[in-house]
């Protein structure tokens, strides 16, 4: 029997606090590595945010998440999903990125995903600002429009910022609309709460079909129907998860760019995510830990375990997905 080289190295040969960081102690595989091809799920950091419009630092999330990711172990004890065992997972390391030009940043990110997607490797990522995730879903839809989950305090569907600006971390689910990236009838966003600057201002994304539950709304049904009524908008069709750490209240996640008092707990988070179970995911991301506004790194660890509940659901997808062998 040969030996699993994309297993975590284990804390009993290794404590979990040392060695070289890598995200959940996976191998750390390179786009150039000879082993890319057996790589089924690539764990991704994207160290940038130059979308950022207000507190920035998340661009440093992807070292801090990576670290305090070491605490990760095999087996959700909920579910019973054990995502190295299902599938062939690995630190792919983080995109290029240009921290002083935003259009060359979009551009490299996606052609790092455009590899990874050719190598027929699910992508599952720790940002950066909400903005990466447009790259990233322009490199996952070359066959079509896909569904999306999307857990934030905020819709990023915003239009311009400064007069005719269309990218920032509050545009980019917008951007994907409009290029065909997502079907708006098969997005569901969970968790939308905080003043607005106008009362007219957060409306389009509801004329375009995009199913809106705001934290009111989540607390009249409970998780169980959230659960149900996420599952309805998406369906069977390939499906996204983005999870920005601000869709959580700030008790729980002080360490983000734009904090919303009144969100979701992460206990909630937890239930919301393994409620995904058996959907067809096809990658997705944790975004927007912003190292400096987290004094006591629980942000991050916030984001690598609803990285883990992500990984878990992803990879029982990915698994039930994977070509058969003849
Ligand atoms: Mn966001
Ligand atoms: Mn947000």
């Amino acid at each position: 029997m040969t030996v699993n080289k994309f297993l975590p190295i284990t804390g009993s040969v290794m404590p979990r606090y040392a060695g070289v960081a890598t995200l959940m102690r996976l191998p750390w595989i390179g786009l150039d590595d000879p082993d890319l091809h057996q790589v089924d799920i690539g764990l991704v950091g994207v160290p940038w945010d130059g979308g950022t419009t207000n507190r920035p630092g998340a661009r440093h999330g992807p070292r801090q998440v990576r670290d305090i990711s070491t605490m990760v172990r095999n087996v959700n004890r909920a579910s019973g999903l054990a995502p190295f065992a299902l599938c062939n997972c690995a630190d792919m390391g983080d995109t290029p990125v240009n921290p002083v030009d935003l259009m060359d940043s979009l551009a490299r990110i996606e052609a790092f995903y455009g590899q990874l997607c050719a190598a027929n490797i699910a992508p599952l990522s720790v940002g950066g600002d909400h903005l990466v995730s447009l790259p990233i879903l322009r490199a996952l839809t070359k066959k079509g429009p896909i569904g999306m989950v999307h857990f934030d305090a905020h819709t990023d569907t915003w239009d311009r910022y400064f007069g005719d600006f269309k990218y920032t971390h509050g545009t980019p689910f917008r951007r994907a609309i409009e290029e065909g990236l997502l079907d708006p009838k098969r997005v569901v966003q969970i968790g939308i709460r905080g003043a607005l600057y106008s009362d007219a201002e957060d409306t389009w994304g509801q004329e375009q079909g995009i199913r809106v539950i705001d934290i009111d709304e989540f607390h009249r049904m409970g998780v169980e129907a959230v659960v149900a009524e996420a599952r309805r908008v998406v369906g069977d069709g390939a499906t996204y998860v983005s999870f920005d750490v601000d869709a959580l209240d700030p008790v729980y996640a002080p360490g983000t760019g734009t904090p919303e008092i009144g969100g979701m707990t992460t206990l909630e988070a937890q239930h919301l995510v393994r409620g995904l179970q058996g959907l067809h995911l096809v990658g997705g991301d944790v975004v927007e830990v912003s190292p400096p506004f987290d004094p006591s790194g629980s942000t991050a660890l916030v984001g690598a375990t609803l990285m883990f509940e992500i990984l878990c659901v992803l990879a029982d997808s990915v698994h039930r997905h994977k070509p058969q062998a003849a």
